[in-house]
This record gives structure tokens, C-alpha cells and sequence, in this order.
């Protein structure tokens, strides 16, 4: 057994022979790719060294510690990778992996649509087979990061006759062909980073199946299972004068990341709630005080609670119902946060603009909120899901479970 020790020399002697800043990025990122060290907890067969996930932070200082570039970030690496990896067949594989972890193509999801969200499990989007190609007809909706993308995951129905959950198949989409519209929705906070997804006759190849034909579902809960607990893209961090390598990866970061520009407001900006009340003199308020005290106990007790689900990753566990509580704990802090921004400024918080308070931050963060609670499933559903799979209550009664769906009456 490998020791983390090990793993730290292995990857400082590896970057002190191959780390070099006047490289271009691809050829960087696939050499980092075959050496296994650029996603060291993936299997050996895969672009990784097969190691506990528990190296991966000795790994990562080693990155750092050389102002070295890693792979590339988003929801590549934190949903579609690890779906493929799990579920993926060698031939998907081999084809997307490396374009994944290189930066080259980037995917978006394509799995909500207008009739079903909460319900994803009711979509409609069908796939029928034509020879080694499926056609692909409907509308997916809020899909992040779809304007720009190369592929998407999606889902379709694929069998009528089968009970809801079990006539449902998983892609690997190509979004760059006729048949498929991208159109951005523009959001109350004035930004643009959901699209609605059209698509009409659209084909994919069979061989781009991911899971098998009607199991579509199964591989959609392990892709949902790490939104919840990654919840949001995590950003790269770059070396401040690192040569060129460096900062192209960091023109690339903030071009990908550009879409999510809004995304600290709508966790809330807790970071602007001291500054402002002191700003305004209300840091002697008892009801702001004590608002401001709130936002820190949670912060301290969702800490706690994330922190047990990343040490339950790094040892290398799968993630559990405990993203529904991540998930939970984010949205009681933005609504905390909103709450306490509401109370210090007063009106003021409505107004936007680069002359008003945190240049327009505050009124950008009561219009992002919000979304914090519904993006990758509502707060309800998390309940739903920790009420049944940690507490043991009973299902939601559903008695259209086991019909076939084209009998399910839908709206
Ligand atoms: C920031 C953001 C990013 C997103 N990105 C993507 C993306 O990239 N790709 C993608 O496919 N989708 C994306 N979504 C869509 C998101 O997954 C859905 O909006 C979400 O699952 C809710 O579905 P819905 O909007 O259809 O609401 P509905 O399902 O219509 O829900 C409406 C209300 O009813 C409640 N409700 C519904 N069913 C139940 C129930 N069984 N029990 C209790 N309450 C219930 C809900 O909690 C909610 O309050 C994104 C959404 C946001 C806000």
C-alpha cells in the first residue's frame, strides 16, 4: 500500500522532471493525463493512478506548491466524469475522458424540461432507434452552460411501454448539429446562464448509450448524487506570475466561469454583511447583531456537517443522502443572508447600480437567492429524499409506478 508520503514524493519528483510553464496547455494537460497524476484516485485504466482519494489533497499542494496547472474544472469534471466512470462503456470512454480532462470539449446537462423538474423521472423527451442512431425529439429547459457546449448528458425516453422510471435512457449528446436550438433565458438578475434546449429529429449514435437501454435512471442518480454533494463548479486556483501555461489556463477558467459570475450571490455574500453594517453604523443594532450571530452558527454547523461528507469521500465512499443536507445548508444560508442584507439596508437593498451599496451586489444577491434553493433539486425534494432514505418513512404514495407510462395521465 501506497503511503500519502509516497504519493507526495512520486508527484514532486514527476512535476520537477515535466512541469513546464512555456508548454501549451492541451499538450500539458494530456501529458498530466497519461502520467495518472492530474486525477490520481481514477483507475489506473482511466487516466488515474488507482489511489485512495485521500492522496488527492497531498497531490493538489504539490500542484500548487510548484504553481503547476491541473486539469480542467466544471461540470465536466464534477458531474459527466465521474457518471462515465461509474457507468460509462470502455468505447464512451475512451472517447470522452480525455477531451474532458484536457478542457477541450466541455458539456452541459440536459436533463430538467417544463413538465418535469421535481419530477424529472416524468420527462417526455423521446429517443426512437433508427439503425445504430436514435432521433431525438423535445425540450429540456434551464440548462446551464448549454450556449457553447459540446456535448450534453441527456435524458429521453426510449421505451412507452415500461413503468416511468424504468423506459428512460442516458446520452452522451452532441449539441453542434442541425436539429438542435440553444436559446439563453434571461434571468430577474439580469443574467443569461440558463438556456431552453430544442430539439427536433436531433441525432445521437447508439454506441453513445450510457448504462443500458431503459436504465437511464439508475446512471441519472449517480450524476445527481454528485451535484448535490459538489454542489457548484469549484473554482481553480492559478500560480500570480506563472508564465504563459498558467495563464492561459486562467483566461480559459474565467471564460468557462463566466456563467456562474453570479453564483457567491446567490449563496448569499455573508462576506458583505459586516462591512455594510458597520458601513451604515448599524453594527450596534441587537436585531442585526443577532442576525449576524445566526449566519455564523450555521456557517459553523453546516462546516461541520460538509466537512463529514468530504471526509466520508476521501475515504473513498460514494456520496450519500448527506449532499441532501449540504444542499439543505446552503439554502438556509442564503436565505439567512438575505434576510440580514434586508435588514441593514432597508430600501436601499432594491437599488442597483455601480453608485449604490457593493456596487448593486446587495440587490443582485435578493434577486439570486432563490435560486440557491431550487438548482439541482428544492429544498422540498431534499427533504423527501432524507426523509425516506435516512429516516425510513414511507414513500410518497405514486400509484402510477408501475403502469406503463403512456397510460400515465401527464400534463
Ligand atoms: C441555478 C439553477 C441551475 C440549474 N441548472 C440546470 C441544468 O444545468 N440542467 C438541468 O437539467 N436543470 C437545471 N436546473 C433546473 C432544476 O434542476 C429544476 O429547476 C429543479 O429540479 C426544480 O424543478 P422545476 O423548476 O420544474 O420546479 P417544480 O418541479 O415544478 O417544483 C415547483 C415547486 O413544487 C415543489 N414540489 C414539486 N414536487 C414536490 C414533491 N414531490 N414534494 C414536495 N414539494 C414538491 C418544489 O419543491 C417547488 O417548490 C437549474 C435550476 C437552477 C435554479
Amino acid at each position: 500500500m501506497v503511503s500519502i508520503d509516497q504519493s507526495r514524493a512520486e508527484v514532486a519528483a514527476w512535476l520537477a522532471t515535466h512541469w513546464d510553464p512555456d508548454a501549451d496547455l492541451i499538450e500539458w494537460r494530456t501529458l498530466l493525463a497519461k502520467s495518472g497524476w492530474g486525477c490520481p484516485s481514477w483507475p489506473t485504466k482511466w487516466f488515474g493512478r488507482g489511489l485512495p482519494p485521500s492522496h488527492n489533497a497531498a497531490v493538489q499542494a504539490e500542484f500548487e506548491r510548484v504553481g503547476a496547472v491541473g486539469m480542467a474544472a466544471g461540470v465536466s469534471m464534477y458531474l459527466v466524469a465521474p457518471t462515465l466512470l461509474t457507468h460509462g462503456s470502455d468505447e464512451v470512454n475512451a472517447k470522452h475522458l480525455l477531451p474532458i480532462l484536457t478542457g477541450e470539449h466541455t458539456w452541459c446537462q440536459l436533463f430538467s424540461e417544463p413538465g418535469s423538474g421535481s419530477d424529472l423521472a416524468g420527462l417526455t423527451t423521446r429517443a426512437d432507434r433508427d439503425g445504430d442512431e436514435w432521433i431525438v425529439t423535445g425540450q429540456k429547459v434551464w440548462n446551464s452552460g448549454a450556449r457553447g457546449a459540446d456535448y450534453g448528458i441527456l435524458l429521453a425516453r426510449t421505451d412507452w411501454d415500461a413503468p416511468k422510471h424504468r423506459g428512460i435512457s442516458y446520452f452522451a449528446f452532441p449539441i453542434d448539429q442541425e436539429g438542435v436550438e440553444v436559446r439563453p433565458l434571461h434571468q430577474m438578475n439580469r443574467h443569461a446562464s440558463f438556456n431552453e434546449v430544442f430539439m427536433t429529429e436531433a441525432r445521437v449514435r447508439h454506441d453513445q448509450m450510457i448504462g443500458a437501454a431503459g436504465d437511464g435512471w439508475r446512471v441519472a442518480t449517480t450524476t445527481l448524487a454528485h451535484e448535490r454533494s459538489a454542489v457548484g463548479t469549484r473554482r481553480p486556483r492559478f500560480a500570480t506570475d506563472g508564465g504563459p501555461l498558467v495563464e492561459a489556463a486562467r483566461a480559459e477558467s474565467a471564460a468557462y466561469f463566466a456563467t456562474y459570475s453570479w453564483y457567491p450571490q446567490r449563496a448569499g455574500r455573508s462576506n458583505l454583511i459586516v462591512p455594510e453594517a458597520q458601513r451604515l453604523n448599524r453594527d450596534s443594532d441587537p436585531l442585526v447583531r443577532q442576525n449576524i450571530a445566526e449566519i455564523n452558527s450555521l456557517a459553523r454547523i453546516f462546516g461541520w456537517t460538509n466537512q463529514r461528507a468530504r471526509d466520508a469521500r476521501a475515504a473513498g465512499k460514494e456520496p450519500g443522502p448527506e449532499g441532501s443536507l449540504a444542499k439543505i445548508s446552503m439554502s438556509e444560508t442564503a436565505r439567512a443572508c438575505h434576510a440580514a442584507h434586508s435588514e441593514i439596508q432597508g430600501a436601499a437593498a432594491m437599488l442597483t447600480g455601480p453608485d449604490t451599496a457593493a456596487k448593486g451586489m446587495i440587490a443582485e444577491v435578493l434577486v439570486s437567492t432563490p435560486a440557491q434553493s431550487i438548482a439541482g433539486g428544492t429544498d422540498e425534494i431534499q427533504r423527501n429524499i432524507l426523509g425516506e432514505r435516512v429516516l425510513g418513512l414511507p414513500k410518497e404514495p405514486d400509484d402510477t409506478r408501475s403502469l406503463p407510462y403512456r397510460d400515465v395521465a401527464r400534463n
